[in-house]
């Protein structure tokens, strides 16, 4: 017997995986009986918030995933694919069809048995545990996984600066360094004129934010505080902060800049930086407009764009392998939003690949770790490695291995990265 603690979008798949199999499930479900800040429906997989699925399209990165997604035989994008909506290039669902049409199935289901109940300790009475519980994981059962994975362990808040791709970050303004030359030259620096940063200032200060929900607004914390309300405290005091230019000299001009931008790597790679300092609640359009205004990142591709908000997740590289498995306890698996994937495919592939895991362990067969160059195999090889910095992450191609060749046209590139993983994923199923 497998258990399945919340019968979100993860955990849905999981169970579907499983239980495909032949293998009894048990999902406990807190709702109807109770309902996080979010949830408003009694049906599992509830969709939060928007009712996209983002692309279909094969060039990119969720698009990717969602065919991979289709090959691995998903339930629930194939509920979605049933239950669309028009949205032109994006799947996009009618959310309460969504939802009831992946509860009917799995109700009709003879392998899972659903309990709603609230859990508030990791029960001991199954062999295999899975925790499911998304990024509003109730306070008890954070608790508890707290246990697990000491207090270190556990975030309750995501507070991310927007992440771009190296390859698109222009070299002839940005520059290697570290402030008055000391340490390893890791940043890469992206100075401003006066003229630069007064245009960019005005633009931040009066762009448009996200209206968060009542349980998202908290007390600002000076360390953590949103790059644009930290600009509309005065037109100097980004200068003062995280865009201070003492220490350094702009190699094009040999001054001082009047601002600069520091980009920090993101990944091990080196393919992915993001903007430090600038965690944000700007709206995603917003962020594109505004930060593209940053000498340098004129073409930058966001592969993740800031946000302040909820977020109940796990420090992953400690504690996850990449079949998203406790290491230091076998019996238990964490699926979804609550390991640091993050969007709804996301969540759901995490939830493919732990549903798969299952299957063959209980089969006596050995462990499923796709190949890093799929969507799904390096999103489970991003949050398996060890990183410090470690924050959520959604599907994008920064965080795969790159081609061989250097591609500079990114249409031509991403298909040619979509091709590889499809092949590549089709011949992994084969072995
Ligand atoms: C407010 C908000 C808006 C979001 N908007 C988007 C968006 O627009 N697009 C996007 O791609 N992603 C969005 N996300 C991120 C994320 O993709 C979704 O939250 C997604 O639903 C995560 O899937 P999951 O299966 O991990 O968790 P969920 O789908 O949240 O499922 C977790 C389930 O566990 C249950 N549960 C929780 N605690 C317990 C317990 N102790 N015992 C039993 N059951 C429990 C819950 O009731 C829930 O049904 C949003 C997240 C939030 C919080």
């Amino acid at each position: 017997m497998v258990t399945i603690i919340g019968g979100g979008l993860a955990g849905c798949e999981t169970a579907y995986q499983i239980a495909k199999e032949g293998i009894k499930v048990r999902i406990y479900e807190m709702k109807p009986e109770k309902f996080s800040p979010a949830h408003t429906n009694k049906n599992l997989a509830e969709i939060v918030c928007s009712n996209s699925f983002k692309s279909n399209l094969h060039t990119n990165a969720c698009g990717l995933l969602k065919e991979e997604l289709r090959l691995l035989d998903s339930l629930l994008i194939k509920c979605a694919d049933e239950t669309s909506v028009p949205a032109g290039q994006a799947l996009a669902v009618d959310r309460e069809n969504f939802s009831e049409l992946v509860t009917k199935k799995i109700k009709e289901n003879p392998n899972i048995e659903i309990i709603n109940k609230e859990i508030k300790e990791i029960p001991e009475d199954s062999e295999i545990i899975v925790i499911s519980t998304g990024p509003l994981t109730t306070e008890k059962l954070s608790e508890e996984i707290m246990k697990l994975t000491g207090v270190q362990g556990l975030h309750f808040y995501d507070a991310a600066a927007p992440i771009v791709e190296k390859e698109t970050i222009n070299m002839n303004i940005g520059f290697y360094g570290d402030r008055y030359g000391k340490g390893e030259a890791c940043y890469i620096n992206l100075p401003m004129n006066k003229e630069e940063y007064e245009k960019f200032w005005n633009e931040l200060v009066n762009a448009e934010i996200v209206e968060l929900h009542e349980f998202e607004k908290r007390e600002i914390f000076e360390g953590c505080m949103p790059v644009e309300v930290m600009a509309k405290r005065g037109i100097d005091t980004l200068r003062f902060g995280p865009l201070k230019p003492v220490g350094f000299t702009d190699p094009r001009t040999n001054e001082r800049p009047y601002a600069i931008v520091q980009l920090r790597q993101d990944n091990k790679e080196a393919s992915i930086y993001n903007i430090v300092g600038f965690q944000t609640n700007l709206k995603f359009g917003e962020q594109k407009r505004v930060f593209s205004m940053i000498p340098g990142l004129e073409n930058a591709n966001f592969v993740k764009y800031g946000v302040m908000h909820r977020n109940t997740f796990i420090n992953s590289p400690e504690l996850l392998d990449e079949t998203y498995n406790l290491k230091s306890n076998r019996n238990i698996y964490f699926a979804g939003q609550i390991t640091g994937v993050e969007g709804y495919v996301e969540s759901i592939a995490s939830g493919m690949v732990v549903g798969k895991n299952i299957v063959n362990r209980i089969k006596d067969k050995t462990k499923i770790v796709f190949p890093e160059t799929t969507m799904i195999g390096s999103l489970s090889k991003y949050i398996a490695t060890p990183n410090d910095k470690f924050q959520p992450m959604n599907a994008n191609f920064g965080i795969m291995p790159q081609l061989e060749e250097k591609i500079k046209d990114k249409k031509i590139k991403y298909e040619k990265l979509a091709d590889r993983a499809i092949e590549n994923l089709k011949n992994s199923l084969q072995k």
